[in-house]
């Protein structure tokens, strides 16, 4: 029988554990979070935690951009109709009609508090992308608009009084009483336990793109607060549509860097070794193509050439302008010996998105009253079943707003309560085997890369669920100290949750690509598929415990 996933990671007991209150807890300190923060007046407390240094987030590494109307020849009207054409019929209309129309404000918002983006004689520059169709991401540093954007946050946010940053502090779980988000157990640097709680919670922890072994995202991408969530009975959705981005780097010994979507903007070739060029035989748009074909087309090139990667070529292009407009690229394969502008690049896809998540509305309520949700950890309808290029801080921006607006209006709405509710936990390991923590978690990625990978087959999928479930039955009652082994449990928890979507969702959709399923059925499948922890593993209907 399936294991019933526990509802804390660890025991714990309120009178044993030091108690701290703020009127709006924010877990995770990406661009979401710190957005979030931000839209809370000063006369009410923020904390904001992360479990690593402040600057340890997917939004830090971003490299191509933000996407938003600004060209006066732009259109609202196509950026929708690009990021519904993305998203493989499955985005909310209403929420991509929203977040589109709200970007230049946000953008304008972020040169405000001190974001310089690449501009010429006071012009903004604008990048373009896979799926748009027109030029419209602004970025920064040429080929590092993360970096930028959040330096500006960051020192922006920390000049505020009543907000305060707790970094090197694991979020472990949401704490809920009487059907509410009430606050969460945080694990300090020192071990030291803390129950934080606050009058309402914003959740901002990112992605997961560690249940992969090639992966662009950076070590905290564990999926915490996706599992944190699951655990508490939070509805999760989508969680078969994980991104995979089509370049990410490939040379043994160095780490996944992700070669950014601009390059092919910028017109470079994806060619096999040959030096032969193969999107134009896949897609009329070439390399230009949405994400989810150009990463099919590159798998398939792979297999058929039974050759581990294909290559981007920029030999045609302008030397100066690719080592101008592509700084950190150029340095980066420079180190391994390789000239960007003349010689061949290797790449392959690398998970990199996730567009599943948590449940929101357009305010970024989730399903649990007390609890907001906002960035990657979020699915909002926005994207669909496939996001389209740089609209994903975008995302976290827009979301960030307004769940800190809307989490700052509860807050005003109810009184001062400075009081801890009375839960116990007091679960007892039992086991005294010790487990080698790092195999199972290379060998978790590893059966990610090979069964829930671009392709899928309900054979993989069996697999890789039967698999997890073993791994699970022994992994998750145990009681870790740290969080080598709370991030394995929330990774367990969630390629479970993932792969029970990928094997229910026998079509291929966006993202979703099964080699045995490979049509689109709008009959069956165009609606989303939701999860929660059930509190029985038998209770109809859930394929996960
Ligand atoms: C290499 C790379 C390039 C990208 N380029 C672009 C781009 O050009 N344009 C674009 O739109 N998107 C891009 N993306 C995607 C985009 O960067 C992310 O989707 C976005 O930054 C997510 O922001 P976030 O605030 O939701 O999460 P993150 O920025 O990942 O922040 C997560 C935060 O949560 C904290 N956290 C996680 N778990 C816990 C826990 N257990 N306890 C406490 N804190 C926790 C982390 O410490 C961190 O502070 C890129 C992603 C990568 C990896």
């Amino acid at each position: 029988m399936t294991q019933l996933t526990p509802r804390y990671l660890v025991s714990f007991h309120p009178k044993e554990i030091p108690h701290r209150f703020t009127d709006i807890l924010i877990i995770g300190g990406g661009l979401a979070g710190l957005r979030a923060a931000n839209a809370v007046p000063s006369d009410l407390s923020v904390m904001i935690v992360t479990k690593d240094a402040i600057l340890q987030s997917s939004s830090n590494y971003a490299q191509g951009g933000i996407a938003s109307v600004i060209d006066p020849e732009d259109r609202f009207e196509d950026h929708i109709n690009d990021t519904l054409a993305a998203g493989g019929a499955l985005c909310d209309q209403q929420i991509v009609d929203m977040v589109i129309r709200e970007a230049p404000d946000r953008i304008a918002e972020l040169m405000q508090w001190g974001t310089r983006f690449d501009s010429q004689a006071g012009v903004l520059q604008l990048g373009k992308e896979g799926g748009h169709s027109h030029h419209r991401v602004v970025h920064a540093l040429g080929d590092a608009t993360g970096r930028e954007v959040m330096r500006a946050m960051v020192a922006w946010t920390q000049q505020s009084d009543n907000i305060q940053i707790l970094e090197n502090s694991f979020t472990l779980d949401l704490l809920t009483h009487e059907g509410c988000c009430r606050g969460a157990l945080i694990a300090q640097q020192d071990g030291q336990k803390l129950m934080v709680w606050a009058k309402q919670i914003i959740l901002c922890t990112g992605g997961a793109g560690q249940l992969y072994r090639e992966s662009t995202n950076p070590t905290v991408a564990t999926a915490d607060g996706h599992a944190a969530a699951y655990r508490a009975g939070v509805e999760l959705r989508d969680m078969e549509f994980m991104q995979f981005h089509p370049t990410v780097l490939y040379i043994a010994g160095s780490s996944r860097s992700l070669i950014t979507e601009a390059i092919r903007g910028e017109g470079a070739y994806l060619v096999d070794q040959q030096r032969k060029r193969f999107m134009p035989d896949y897609d009329e748009r070439a390399e230009l193509a949405p994400r989810d074909i150009v990463s099919q087309a590159i798998v398939k090139q792979m297999n058929d050439s039974k050759h581990p990667c294909v290559y981007l070529l920029l030999d045609h292009l302008d030397p100066e302008l690719v080592k101008k407009r592509f700084p950190g690229i150029t340095a980066s394969c420079a180190e391994f010996g390789i000239d960007v502008t003349t010689d061949l690049i290797p790449v392959r896809p690398g998970a990199h998105y996730m567009i599943g998540g948590v449940t929101v509305n357009q305010e970024g309520r989730t399903t649990l009253p007390g609890l907001w949700a906002a960035g990657e950890v979020s699915s909002s309808g926005l994207h669909g079943a496939n996001r389209l290029a740089s609209n994903s801080l975008l995302e976290g921006l827009v979301y960030g707003a307004h769940a800190g607006q809307g989490a700052a209006q509860a807050v005003s709405e109810m009184p001062d309560n400075f009081q801890a509710v009375p839960l116990d936990n007091l679960a007892v390991d039992q086991s005294t085997e010790i487990l080698d923590l790092d195999d199972i978690r290379n060998s978790l990625k590893s059966l990610m890369g090979r069964n829930m990978n671009v392709q899928r087959t309900a054979s993989n999928l069996q697999e890789a669920s039967e698999t997890i479930d073993r791994w699970r039955q022994y992994v998750l009652p145990r009681q870790f100290s740290d969080p080598q082994g709370w991030e394995l449990q929330n990774l367990l928890t969630v390629a479970r949750v993932m792969v029970a979507a990928a094997l229910l969702r026998e079509e291929s959709r966006g993202v979703h690509l099964r080699a045995d399923y490979p049509q689109i059925d709008d009959e069956q499948w165009k609606r989303h598929l939701r999860f929660r922890r059930p509190e029985r593993v038998d209770q109809e209907h859930c394929p996960v415990g």
